[in-house]
C-alpha cells in the first residue's frame, strides 16, 4: 500500500541554475522511488536505505503546482523546471496516480520549459504533452539560443544488463531506455544521456566508456554527461553490502577510492571528463547539452 502524503511547497527554485542540466527549479511529486537503484544518492540522505518502502504520493503536488506557477509567471519567472531531482517521475506507481502527468497539464498550461530525467519507457505516455510544451514554452532569455523548451535525458549507469539488474532491480532495462530513447528521438525531441554514475571498476573503464558512448551515438543521443558516484551516509554502507555480495574483490578498493570523501578522487574525476570529451569528438556527440 503506497503512503499518500500532503506536501507543503512543491516547487523548488535554485539559488543558481545547474550548470550542467540548466534547470532553475525541480519539481519532485513523488518522495522516495520504487526503482530502488543502489547507488541512488538520496539513501545517503535522511532517506535511508528503504527508498522503496517508504514510498509515498504527494496527492496534493498538481493543486500546489498550478498556484507557484501562476505566481511565478505572472512574474515571468521562466526557467527549465527538473522532472525529477530526487525521485524518478515515471515510476511503477505514476501508471496508478498520473501524477506527473497532471503536473506536465500545469506545466504546459503556464508555459514552463521542463527537462525530464528519467530512467522509464513510461515517459512515452507523455509525448503529447511534452511536444506542447517544447512548442509553446517561454525559455529563460540567455537561454533562448537553445531553441528546445522540452529536454529529455535518460539515466545509466551501465548497458551490461546483468550489471544492472544488480544496482538497478526495478527500472527498466537499459536496452529498453535506449529503445524509449530512440522513439523520443523520431518525435524530434532533443534528447541525450546521462551516463551518472558510472560505476568504479563495474562500468568505468576507457573501453567501456567508449562502448557507452558508442551506443548513445547509435541510438541517437543529442549529447551524453558522464558523472562519477556519490556515496556517502548509511547510502555507501548499503552500497558495499551489495558489492561484498557480488564483487567482494572490489571492496578494498572501494575503501580506498571513498576513504576521504564522498567522490573518487579529483585525478579520478577529470580522467572520466577527459576521456568523455575525446571519445564523444570521435563519434560526433555533444558532451552536455550545449
Ligand atoms: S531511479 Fe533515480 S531516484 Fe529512483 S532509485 Fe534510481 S537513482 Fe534513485
Amino acid at each position: 500500500m503506497v503512503k499518500e502524503i500532503f506536501a507543503k511547497t512543491i516547487l523548488n527554485k535554485h539559488r543558481r541554475r545547474d550548470s550542467w542540466f540548466l534547470d532553475d527549479y525541480s519539481l519532485n511529486p513523488y518522495q522516495f522511488c520504487d526503482f530502488n537503484c543502489i547507488y541512488c544518492y538520496i539513501r545517503g540522505s535522511k532517506y535511508g536505505e528503504n527508498i522503496k518502502e517508504g514510498l509515498a504520493v504527494k496527492i496534493n503536488a498538481p493543486t500546489l503546482l498550478e498556484k507557484e506557477l501562476l505566481r511565478r509567471a505572472k512574474r515571468k519567472e521562466y526557467g527549465f523546471i527538473a522532472l525529477s531531482s530526487a525521485t524518478e517521475p515515471w515510476m511503477h506507481v505514476e501508471e496508478k496516480y498520473k501524477l506527473t502527468r497532471k503536473c506536465l497539464e500545469i506545466i504546459a498550461k503556464f508555459r514552463f520549459p521542463v527537462h525530464c530525467l528519467t530512467k522509464s519507457t513510461l515517459i512515452l505516455r507523455d509525448l503529447d504533452l511534452l511536444k506542447e510544451i517544447d512548442k509553446n514554452a517561454i525559455l529563460p532569455q540567455d537561454l533562448s539560443k537553445l531553441k528546445h523548451c522540452t529536454l529529455i535525458t535518460f539515466s545509466l549507469s551501465t548497458i551490461d544488463e546483468k550489471v544492472a539488474k544488480i544496482f538497478e532491480p526495478n527500472a527498466p532495462k537499459p536496452e529498453e531506455r535506449l529503445e524509449a530513447l530512440q522513439k523520443i528521438k523520431e518525435h524530434g525531441f532533443y534528447a541525450g544521456i546521462a551516463f551518472i554514475p558510472v560505476l568504479p571498476f563495474i562500468s568505468d573503464s576507457d573501453e567501456q566508456l567508449e562502448e557507452m558512448i558508442k551506443v548513445a551515438k547509435e541510438f541517437q543521443a543529442d549529447y551524453v554527461f558522464v558523472g562519477a558516484l556519490t556515496l556517502y551516509g548509511v547510502g555507501k554502507e548499503f552500497y558495499y553490502k551489495i558489492l561484498e555480495k557480488h564483487f567482494p574483490e572490489l571492496l578494498p578498493k572501494y575503501r580506498q577510492l571513498f576513504k576521504i570523501f564522498n567522490q573518487p578522487s579529483k585525478a579520478y574525476q577529470l580522467r572520466l571528463e577527459k576521456k568523455a570529451k575525446e571519445l564523444c569528438e570521435k563519434y560526433g556527440i555533444k558532451y552536455k547539452i550545449w
